[in-house]
């Protein structure tokens, strides 16, 4: 028997809109993020993109619309603990401390509260009960042979993994990555999609990206924005083939 029944939604979005003094930015959005799915987010620049994660992830609260985390009603939830509940969002590069070694940055990250404006940490020295863990992420992410080099050696491909890897000390649900491809060259893109693609595994993937190629080849489900609103959804091909698409991108 094969089992079709869609994976279950984790993070939905229904009628999600934000304005800005007037403007309206993102208007009557509605999503739904599923559970070992990669979906991606792709439009125009200023389409709302940055919007929508910001919204997702409370650092905006909406105008209009609701938000449901595994069920849970976080529309009026502050940040933190939806951090905490499971929805994280990767940060850029800044949040990897240069001059600590891949180890010790996951280390670091895995006593680090789901707060994502805490400043407190515990000295490393009592994070011995953390090395079996950080081994387990270091491995899973492909990070063993550079275990002890110090984040500031790594390449860019390399250093935005072990970002990926400290935001899932987290453990998240939902994993949102705001253009984990930009700036990289080939070799790096193929490494971080194969890492996206292994995470995804156990968990939800939502990721605004520009490259079509990384879209078309690990994402199960696009949507498309444009001027605020959701203009196509669906798998690639059927995406790819809609005319309104092909002319929003033409026309951008
Ligand atoms: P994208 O990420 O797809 O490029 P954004 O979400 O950054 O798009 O922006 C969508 C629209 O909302 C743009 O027209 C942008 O100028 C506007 N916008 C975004 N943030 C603000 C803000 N804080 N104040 C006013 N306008 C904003």
């Amino acid at each position: 028997v094969i089992d079709t029944a869609e994976p279950r939604v984790v993070l939905a979005a229904r009628g999600l809109g934000r304005d800005f003094l007037g403007f309206t930015a993102v208007n009557n959005v509605d999503l739904d993020v599923r559970h070992a799915q990669i979906h991606a987010l792709i439009g125009p620049n200023g389409a709302g993109k940055t919007t929508v994660f910001n919204l997702l992830t409370k650092f905006l609260p909406p105008t209009r619309g609701t938000i449901t985390l595994m069920g849970t009603d976080i529309t009026g939830m502050r940040p933190d603990v939806v951090a905490r509940m499971g929805l994280v969002r990767s940060f850029q590069i800044s949040a990897v401390f240069p001059h600590l070694t891949v180890l010790e940055n996951i280390r670091v990250a895995l006593q680090r509260p789901a707060h994502l404006h805490t400043q407190f940490w515990r000295s490393l020295s009592s994070l011995d009960s953390l090395n079996p863990r950080a081994e387990a992420l270091i491995a899973d992410l492909g990070l063993t042979p550079w275990r002890d080099i110090r984040a500031a050696d790594l390449s860019y491909g390399r250093k935005r993994v072990l970002e990926i890897a400290t935001t899932l000390a987290l453990d998240p649900k939902v994993l949102l990555l705001d253009e984990p491809m930009a700036g990289m060259g080939h070799e790096d893109v193929h490494t971080v999609a194969e890492i996206i693609r292994e995470v995804a595994r156990t968990r939800a993937v939502l990721m605004v990206e520009h490259n079509l190629a990384v879209v078309e080849d690990i994402c199960h489900h696009v949507t498309v924005l444009q001027r605020g609103e959701i203009l196509a959804q669906g798998d690639y091909a059927s995406v790819a083939s809609d005319p309104r698409v092909r002319t929003a991108y033409m026309g951008s």
